[in-house]
């Protein structure tokens, strides 16, 4: 599984076979389109979810391509996770949260669980990826919770990327790529 800021920025690049595999570092290559699914977006709208499938070139292996707005294995659009997660960081409780969203409390609070045993992994990521795209940054001052640390780190990669490279992406599709999938987890190992 791979995950993008930009569909269509991500289909040029396997066209040219500029993305390569988790499995073996070859360049993939389109290969049509996942099972559809449908997501819960802002205010309960619905919203298809249809990702490209790239086979890698040399290993043969299949990968899905998700978009930045969609987060592995969830139900919910990247803007809803993201937001209910900077609301949580921000000191609302995720009743309230959940209350805002119309979302069931459980759901909102396994969000909070999952992105705080990821955070200090996203952190990580997230500082290097803000270090890399700015150099110029200052050292950033710890934050309160993990999970409030962590999403003060993404807001700075999030806005370094974007001032290097213009608006990309949504800044929660950006917050996704540059947690690689895994703001709600897994971590991997080591
Ligand atoms: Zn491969």
């Amino acid at each position: 599984m791979l995950v993008v800021a930009n569909e269509e920025d991500a289909l040029a690049q396997l066209r040219a076979g500029q993305l390569c595999c988790t499995r073996c570092g070859g360049p993939l290559a389109p290969w049509g389109y996942a099972r559809p699914r449908k997501l819960r977006g802002v205010a309960g709208t619905a919203v298809e979810l249809k990702p490209r499938r790239a086979r890698c070139r040399s290993c043969k292996s299949a990968h899905v391509v998700l978009p930045g707005w969609c987060l592995p294995r969830r139900r919910d659009t990247a803007q809803v996770v993201v937001g209910a997660l900077v609301a949580k960081a921000s000191g609302a409780g995720h009743r309230k949260i959940a209350n805002c969203l119309g979302l069931p409390p459980t759901t909102v609070r396994g969000w909070v669980r999952a992105a705080t045993s990821a955070a200090s992994y996203v952190a990580r990521v997230a500082l290097q990826v803000a270090f890399a795209a700015d150099a110029r940054l200052d050292s950033v001052a710890p934050r309160p919770t993990p999970l409030a640390s962590a999403m003060e780190a993404l807001g700075l990669a999030a806005s370094a990327l974007i001032r290097a490279l213009g608006p990309v992406a949504e800044p929660w599709d950006i917050v996704v790529a540059v947690s690689r999938g895994r703001l709600l987890g897994p971590v991997p190992p080591g």
